[in-house]
């Protein structure tokens, strides 16, 4: 799950992590609002949407009065933002950020992740703050540097010194930072997040440590355990989809091709996307219907599999163990009935009651196109759409 940057500064905030003061707003004269309980000469004003690349894209302002933070929010407010992130059709803005400005001398990057090589959380840390560091990693990697921190020792201090030096922090920079790092392993530790980026961490002209953006994301599984970090979701920065998907519990991640796939088990799913993929097409989604899925779950997974315009023929590949083949077609086939399916299925089912599955199908009168293996279900997937092509 990913939250917005004033949220995630929120969030740090709690931790002892120095982040520039600041005020939500969803409406222009809010802005204005808090522009004057900042009680500053200058803010900046930033569009809160889940992508990043929001200073290239014009989504981020230093204004210098209540007018200009009120006139901006009314330029960014109830528009999509398109920045390199976010796709060409960009993101609504439905928030904006109205901050304590900050005179900026050096825009360094700082992060926290999960490192599954070195099994552990590792930080990545490099001079080049405020740039694309995809971009940094492919040109310049040696201006990338990591540090894993071992779990059980936790952080040391030589290491935020080391990454301290490494940066370029002299003096009392160093200890301000190995600080703010410290707060940063605690936050990170302590919500269960897997992702936190601050981009730029920047040395201000007086010479203080601070983390101008914040992004975060935690493990979903972590999520039971942080109440009060659940409720920072905003539905309207996530698919449509996965959402519809989650309140079946079903595992489902949208993709860009035109096959639907239903699969159960996460192994056997991927093992489809592969196959489907090796005979020259795309899946246009990830879905395990899960062990022991009931009819409902069946039929609203198909649901959400056929909502998506682009798919143009399905593709269901079950191993029946807990799952019983019987049950799943059955979900098949009042889903088919509801959405009064229009594209191709290619059914290939094996295991516990299959031939009661394959019966409910052929009674069913649903066209179905039947598949003996995973590559013969795969083929014929992708021949039904090159014949409609
Ligand atoms: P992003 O483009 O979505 O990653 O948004 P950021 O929060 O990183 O802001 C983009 C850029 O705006 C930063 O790299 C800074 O150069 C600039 N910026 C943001 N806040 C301030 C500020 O308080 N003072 C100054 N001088 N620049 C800022
Ligand atoms: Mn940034």
């Amino acid at each position: 799950m990913n939250i917005h940057e004033f949220q995630a500064k929120q969030v740090l905030g709690r931790f002892g992590t120095p982040v520039p003061k600041g005020q939500p707003a969803s409406t222009p004269e809010e802005a204005a609002k808090a522009f004057d309980a900042l009680g500053l000469p200058r803010a900046v004003v930033k569009a809160q949407i889940h992508a990043g690349g929001r200073g290239k894209a014009g989504g981020v302002k230093l204004v210098n009065s209540a007018a200009e933070a009120r006139d901006f929010a009314a330029k960014l407010l109830g528009k999509p933002l398109v920045t390199h992130q976010t796709g060409p059709e960009g993101r609504v803005v439905r928030r904006v950020y109205v901050e304590q400005a900050s005179e900026v001398a050096r825009e360094l990057y700082l992060a926290l992740l999960v490192d599954r090589k070195a099994e552990s959380i590792a930080v990545i840390a490099s001079t080049e703050g405020g740039m694309d560091i995809e971009e940094v990693a492919a040109k310049t990697p040696e201006k990338i540097i990591t540090e894993p921190i071992d779990p059980v020792i936790g952080l040391g201090g030589f290491q935020s010194r080391k990454i301290a030096f490494a940066l370029g922090l002299r003096d009392k920079q160093v200890n301000q930072f190995g600080l703010l790092l410290a707060s940063l392993y605690r936050a990170f530790n302590e919500t269960d997040a897997s992702l936190l980026e601050i981009n730029p961490l920047v040395v201000t002209k007086d010479g203080s440590v601070i983390c101008l953006d914040a992004k975060m994301s935690f493990d979903d599984n972590g999520l039971f355990r942080h109440p009060d970090i659940r409720e920072l979701r905003d539905p309207n920065e996530e698919d449509p989809a996965e959402i519809e998907a989650s309140k079946f519990d079903l595992s489902y991640v949208h993709l860009d091709g035109n096959i639907g796939c239903m699969v159960n088990g996460a192994g056997l799913a991927m093992a489809t996307m592969d196959i489907v993929k090796y005979y020259g097409a795309e899946p246009a989604n990830f879905l395990d219907v899960g062990g022991g899925a009931n009819s409902q779950k069946v039929a609203a997974a198909f649901r959400i599999l056929l909502a998506d315009e682009r798919v143009k023929a399905v593709l269901v590949n079950i191993f029946g163990g807990i799952m019983l083949c019987d049950v799943l077609a059955q979900g098949v086939v009042d889903a088919a009935r509801e959405v009064k399916l229009s594209v191709p299925l290619v059914v290939r089912m094996e295991g516990t009651n299959v031939d009661k599955g394959k019966q409910i199908l052929k009674d069913s009168g649903i066209k179905v196109i039947a598949a003996s293996d995973m590559a013969d279900a795969a083929r014929r997937v992708v021949d039904a759409i090159s014949q409609r092509a």
